[in-house]
């Protein structure tokens, strides 16, 4: 027996929950791959013995790629966090397509092309987590919200849908579900209007929690024993109303 821990994957790791997330595990001593687009972020982690692939998550030939890599290394990924996301807020009539297109590329199908270069392994070995980042806005619908909102409840979902089918596999399937978390989220809304509007709902309200609030639930869920499977965790500041 050794008491070498598994290889963990964490997509959307260069900013926000996936870096604080990335840097907890390393803490904990886990091998990690972590991925995201902006490879100098990834790098200033300074998380000693972390793969970094510098990839964008929609390209699932460069994320096979980097997976495998990464598994010849440190043996077979226990632990796929799916993180990456972005959050571009508008209207249907004012928001320009392409953005619809985006997060649906980002937040829906990388997520779940990323799912399926792990999940039969995991299958096979009769062993793994998939944790997908959901949010509030996948039970809850919020103003400019509409296709993010669409997004994060076919994450919800999906994430249900995926969990029936590989609970018999003892593989657990859990869906993190924030509500207002401090990071870079909201940089890719383009709307300074709706910006505001959002950032003034986070002061009235005392305030985002922290990544690290994120990381430390997502460390703790993994962490429970592997027949025990979390489905859903939902959580935001104690004041956020909605
Ligand atoms: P950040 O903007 O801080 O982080 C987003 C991460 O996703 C970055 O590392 C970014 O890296 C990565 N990313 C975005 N697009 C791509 C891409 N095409 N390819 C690879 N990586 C990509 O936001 P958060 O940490 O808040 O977001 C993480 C997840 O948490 C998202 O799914 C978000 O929807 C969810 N969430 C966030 C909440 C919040 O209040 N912040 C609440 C509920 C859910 P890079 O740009 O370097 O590629």
């Amino acid at each position: 027996m050794t008491d070498r821990k598994p290889l963990v994957v964490v997509t959307g790791a260069s900013s926000g929950i996936g870096a604080a997330t990335a840097a907890a595990f390393a803490e904990r001593g886990y091998p990690l791959l972590i991925t995201a687009r902006r490879r100098d972020r990834l790098e200033q982690l300074g998380l000693p013995g972390a793969e970094i692939a510098a990839v964008d998550v929609t390209d699932t030939a460069g994320m096979t790629e980097a997976i495998q890599a990464a598994e010849a290394k440190h043996g077979p990924v226990d632990l796929l966090v799916n993180c990456a996301g972005l959050m571009p807020l508008g209207t249907v009539a004012e928001q320009d397509p392409s953005e619809w297109r985006r997060l649906f590329e980002v937040n829906v199908l990388a997520l779940l092309e990323v799912t399926r270069i792990v999940l039969p392994g995991m299958i096979a070995r009769r062993h793994g987590t998939i944790m997908n980042l959901g949010s509030v806005a996948g039970r809850n619908l919020y103003e400019n919200h509409t296709v993010y909102n669409g997004t994060k409840f076919a994450v919800h979902a999906m994430s249900e849908g995926l969990r029936r089918e590989v609970a018999a596999s003892n593989v657990r399937v859990t869906v993190i579900a924030p509500g207002q978390i401090a990071t870079e989220l909201l940089e890719s809304t383009a709307s300074e209007e709706i910006k505001d509007g959002y950032l003034a709902y986070r002061e009235s309200i005392g305030g985002a929690l922290s990544p690290d609030h994120v990381a430390g639930i997502i460390l703790h869920t993994y962490e429970l024993p592997q027949e025990l499977c979390m489905r859903e965790i939902v959580f935001a500041p104690t004041a956020q109303d909605a």
